[in-house]
């Protein structure tokens, strides 16, 4: 927290501004972010009120147009990823859904990554396609493909990196130069590496997306989400967004993340340790078709996942059980998720207890297998969002399953 009487000085690192950066103490001097938890705020006189309304004058009304504690969150997510502002959004899917209210039209056209998360899909290519905005799909990582792509009336560029499950990485730098030079806006959901890895406005991308359920809490217990951008964006064209259309981030969450945010820096180094950790022991186990982690030498962007990403891979591993046909795959993909006693069989990431996943039937269950092995998603793939238990027991828990697999189940 800061105050008028000291603010902070320039040039502080992210793992302090994700500690000290938001609204100042009330006149109680709490040392915790306080809690804002009322739906309006009393006008001192009915003037006053009118030009709050108006917006002539800075004031708190109503809770769905701000409220300080999500003033807080926004002031903390935009200090670390480096953007002149932010706003809150109920979850990362209300963000993405708020950006696109602000940003488009019917008869406008969007180049979206083939790989993003399935909500993202199907918010541009089922519900936006029903208001006449046409998306393209395209390679996470041939960007000739994004070129080809563009048209006259291309105004977004969105993508997310690294992929789940698969984790591959795109070229921001150069996807921000194409937006730009076709006249476009880039922006990426930035969920998986957080501003403590990477930090896409510094690489060129107009917009950062995130879902504050996921590392931001960092704790599985609440819904939030994100947009940070330049100020005119996010003020004169979002800002009117969430208060006509109520996608607000509940002040109760917003601070269940700052809190979360306040330990974002250790756990993201510590996930990033245990991740890579249990990447390079799955590649020496027998079983193992594949791994994918950005921090392997083997990932095929290992190089520029690197430079993006301050040498980090995150939390997100996944690998392929082997398996001489889709059933048997499957079948030992099950017995390694059943082997476990330990990590959490579910589907969601970003939590410090490590989850383990069959993305095959939960994530991508509803696609064909057609569209599952154009997306590279076998009966075999597991993904594990890598916690911070301790590492050895993460490792004993996936080696229950495989060492009976090597003996019988092959
Ligand atoms: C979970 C997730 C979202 C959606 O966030 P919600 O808070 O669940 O709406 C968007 N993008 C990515 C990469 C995610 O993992």
């Amino acid at each position: 927290m800061t105050d008028n009487e000291r603010p902070l000085p320039p040039g502080l690192h992210p793992d302090t501004l994700a500690l000290r950066t938001g609204l100042a103490p009330s006149q109680y001097g709490e040392h915790s972010d306080a809690l804002f938890l009322t739906s309006g705020f009393v006008q001192p006189d009915a003037e006053t009120s009118m030009r709050r309304f108006a917006g002539t004058e800075q004031g708190y009304t109503y809770s769905r147009t701000s409220n300080p504690t999500v003033t807080s969150f926004e002031q903390r997510i935009a200090a670390l990823e480096g953007t002149e502002a932010a706003i809150g959004a109920s979850t990362g899917m209300g963000a993405i859904l708020m950006m696109c209210m602000g940003l488009l039209k019917a008869g406008d056209h969007v180049i979206c990554s083939r790989s993003v998360f399935g909500s993202t899909l199907n918010l541009f290519g089922k519900e936006f396609a029903k208001f006449g905005v046409e998306t393209t799909f395209v390679s996470q990582t041939d960007v000739a493909e994004w070129r080809a792509a563009v048209k006259p009336n291309t105004k977004l560029l969105f993508a997310e990196t690294p992929t789940n499950p698969l984790t591959e990485v795109c070229d921001i730098r150069a996807l921000a130069d194409l937006a730009h030079a076709a006249g476009a806006l880039l922006a990426v959901d930035n969920c998986f590496c957080t501003p403590i890895l990477q930090r896409p406005a510094s690489l060129g991308a107009d917009l950062v997306i995130h879902s504050g359920t996921k590392h931001l809490d960092g704790q599985g217990r609440v819904m939030a989400g994100a947009i940070c951008g330049p100020s005119k964006l996010i003020v004169d064209v979002f800002g009117p967004i969430v208060r006509t259309a109520g996608m607000a981030l509940s002040p109760f969450n917003a601070w269940v993340v700052l809190k979360g945010m306040e330990t974002l820096g250790v756990r993201m180094k510590a996930h990033g340790t245990n991740a890579l950790d249990v990447a390079q022991w799955l590649e020496k186990q027998p079983g193992i078709a594949r791994v994918y982690y950005p921090g392997l030498t083997s990932h095929a962007q290992h190089d520029l996942a690197m430079s993006q990403q301050s040498g980090q891979g995150g939390a997100v591993v996944s690998f392929d059980v082997v398996g001489d046909t889709p059933e048997t795959a499957r079948a030992n993909a099950f017995h390694v998720i059943n082997s476990t006693r330990v990590v959490s069989v579910a589907t969601n990431l970003g939590d410090v207890k490590t989850i383990i996943t069959h993305p095959g039937t939960t994530s991508h269950g509803r696609l064909t297998e057609a569209q599952r092995q154009a997306a590279g998603i076998g009966q075999g793939l597991i993904r594990l969002a890598v916690g911070l238990e301790h590492v050895e027991d993460i490792k004993a828990d996936i080696a229950r399953g495989l060492s009976t697999l090597n003996s019988d189940k092959k």
